[in-house]
Order: C-alpha cells, then structure tokens, then sequence
C-alpha cells in the first residue's frame, strides 16, 4: 500500500449476537487532495470500546447506528500529515473521530471533534484512556452522577477496566472506600496491589454475593455500574438507604440475542429512596477540559495509574474488538495502526 492509499473497516452487515468477520469489508481508496479548511491526520491508534457494539445496531440510541458501508465509527489519536488550516499545522498531535481507517480527512472546525493533545504529558495510548473519552466517563459519571462523599463506600464493576480503573482511583483521591468487581485473580490482584482499591471481588469464581458482604461491610453507597446483568441485581440487595446507581454500561447484555436482563431487584431502589441514573459521557464534552486538567494533574503527581493493551495492525481489528466481550484486554485496549 503506498502513503497515498487509505484502508478502511466498513460495516458490511449488522451483527446477531457476537460480532463475525462478515460483519466488516476491508476497503483501499485513493487519498484526494486536501480542500480549504482541511486537514490530513495519520492515525497512530485507535480507541476500541464496548459502545462499538452498540453503534453497529440499528434502532435508536444516544448516537445515529452506523450506516452499512460507513466507516466504522471510532476515536483515535493520530498525527497532522497535511493542513489546509490555520488552525493545524503538520505535525500536530491530535485526538478526534477518525473511525477505523488508516488516514482521516476532514475540515478542521470546531464541529469535527479536532483537538491538539501533548504526548509530552502523556503517552499517545493514554489519551485514549485517561485522559480520553473512558477518562471523561471516569470523572463526570463518578463526581457528578455518584457524588461520592469521603468515608462512602464506592463499588465499580469491570475495575480493572479502562473505565473502572479510573473511577476506583479517583474514589480514593476522595476517601472512600473503594471495592472493585473483575473477572480474574491476575485482574482483581492489579486493581488492590497497583491501583490501590481496598479489595475486588472476582466474579468469575462464583456468585459475587459473599464478597459483597465481606467487602462491603457497611453497604454499598455508590455503584458504578459498567456490566448490568447479573452483578447488578446482586449489588441492588446491599444498597445503602440514599445510593446512587451509575449506569454506565452493561457489556454483559450488549451480545444478546435474547432480550436485555433487567434488574429483578429494582424495588430496592424504592425501600433505600435509592437513584439509579444514566449517563453518557458526549453529554460533558464542554467540561472535558476541567476534566481533563484534573487528571493530567493526578497523573504528573503519580496518584493515578493508567494501563494500555496494545494490540498492533489494522487488520486485527475485528478480532481484537471482541477481547473486550471475553474479557481478554488487561486495561484500555487500543490498536496501533502506525509509527509515530
Ligand atoms: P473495559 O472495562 O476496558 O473492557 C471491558 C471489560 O468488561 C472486559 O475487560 C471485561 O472485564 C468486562 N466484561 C466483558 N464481558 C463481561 C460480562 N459478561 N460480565 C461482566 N464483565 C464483563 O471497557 P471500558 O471501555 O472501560 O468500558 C466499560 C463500560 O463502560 C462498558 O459497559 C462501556 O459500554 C461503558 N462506557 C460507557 C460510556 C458512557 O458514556 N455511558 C462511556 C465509555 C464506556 P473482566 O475481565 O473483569 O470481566
């Protein structure tokens, strides 16, 4: 492939159930000359996120489905190869949605989702975590919809996760205590040992109630929720009165061929006038530089730790997106498409 070919995964059929190779077509076309106003981004990584699955669906949700034949959706950092803008010059570090192909191209308004990010701060991978979209899920879905408050107990499934890795942390910053639920004991040994929560309970040995009993000693005041299922219910029965549920995800409902588990535990909510309140991070994007000043600052002072797992070549692309549903991606998974 020359530098003046771009290869892109477009959805090719919607998915039933687990996404398969049939579901993408790999394309190859020709780069077109740069108009006014616009700029050229090599991408360097991509973001792979859970949210992918739900963007492949058709039916109404927070954000348009993909349409078939579209390049598939995805955040991604990448550099300035050429500008047709004052405001990006070649060379340029930036982040924007630049979907799952080798080069984006498109006008560099304020629309388009175009920022300058500083690898000098952090690695480029980490602005895809932290200091990223999962980051911003972090900060404004724990602070503004949890609202913890220090001595408050702080649970966060998927922990080990890029999400959760980040709530748990940031939970401590406040003085909580912190309990995180993953599946695995490599997993759940990371979150204590490195991250610093108080404990994490590992689902995958067998049905979390005890070690929500052991762990959480005086209740549950805020549940970041990233799973639903099956963990949420058994979380619902050890809420404290005034809780505060963040529905932030449910990965483990998100390849269903049957309909959604609801919560059979939800009258819980009203014995502990409990809330349980969605959030979807698009929402705070006029607050993402507050948050993403707050966790830069953590992150210079070394109070909070960031993983990757890499995973290298655009054309693993359809295999690496389903680590996240077998859990088989130990941090943020990203995929490497280039060289800096
Ligand atoms: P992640 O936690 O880095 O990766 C997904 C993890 O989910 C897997 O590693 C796995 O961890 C766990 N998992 C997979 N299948 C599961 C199952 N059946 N039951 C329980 N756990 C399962 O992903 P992330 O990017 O941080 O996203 C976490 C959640 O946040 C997802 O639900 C995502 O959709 C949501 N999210 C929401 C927003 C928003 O705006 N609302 C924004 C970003 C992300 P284990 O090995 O521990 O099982």
């Amino acid at each position: 492939m020359s530098t003046q070919t771009n290869q892109q995964f477009r959805l090719a059929s919607r998915p039933v159930g687990m996404p398969t190779a049939e579901n993408w077509q790999l394309t190859e076309e020709a780069l077109a000359p740069l108009e006014d106003g616009q700029v050229r981004v090599k991408v360097l990584y991509l973001s792979l996120d859970p949210a992918m699955r739900g963007w492949m669906n058709e039916g109404k949700s927070y954000i348009r489905p993909v349409a078939i034949g579209e390049v598939m959706r995805a955040g991604a950092v990448g550099v300035v190869t050429e500008s047709r803008s004052p405001r990006f010059k070649a060379g340029d570090h930036v982040s924007g949605p630049f979907g799952v192909q080798r080069f984006w191209t498109g006008q560099a308004d304020d629309q388009g989702g175009l920022a300058k990010i500083d690898p000098g701060l952090a690695p480029l991978p980490a602005w895809l975590n932290v200091l990223g979209m999962p980051g911003m899920t972090a900060y404004f879905g724990l602070l503004d919809i949890g609202q913890p408050k220090a001595g408050e107990t702080v649970l966060v499934s998927a922990a080990a996760g890029a999400v959760g890795a980040t709530v748990g942390q940031i939970a401590k910053h406040l003085g909580c205590r912190v309990v995180g639920i993953a599946g695995g004991a490599d997993k759940c040994r990371f979150v204590v040992e490195e991250l610093g929560f108080d404990a994490c309970i590992d689902y995958k040995e067998g049905p979390i109630g005890p070690g929500l009993k052991q762990h959480c000693p005086d209740g549950v005041d805020v549940y970041f929720d990233n799973v639903g299922g099956e963990i949420l219910d058994a979380v619902l029965t050890r809420i404290n009165l005034k809780a505060r549920i963040v529905i932030c995800g449910a990965i483990s409902q998100y390849n269903n061929t049957t309909p959604v588990r609801g919560p059979a535990n939800y009258l819980s909510l009203l014995v502990n006038r409990a809330r349980m309140e969605g959030m979807v991070v698009f929402d705070f994007s006029p607050r993402y530089p507050e948050g993403v000043a707050c966790l830069a600052q953590w992150l210079r002072e070394g109070s909070v730790k960031h993983r990757e797992h890499v995973v290298d070549g655009l054309e693993n692309f359809p295999a690496a997106l389903l680590m996240l549903f077998e859990g088989k991606n130990f941090g943020k998974l990203v995929l490497k498409i280039a060289d800096a």
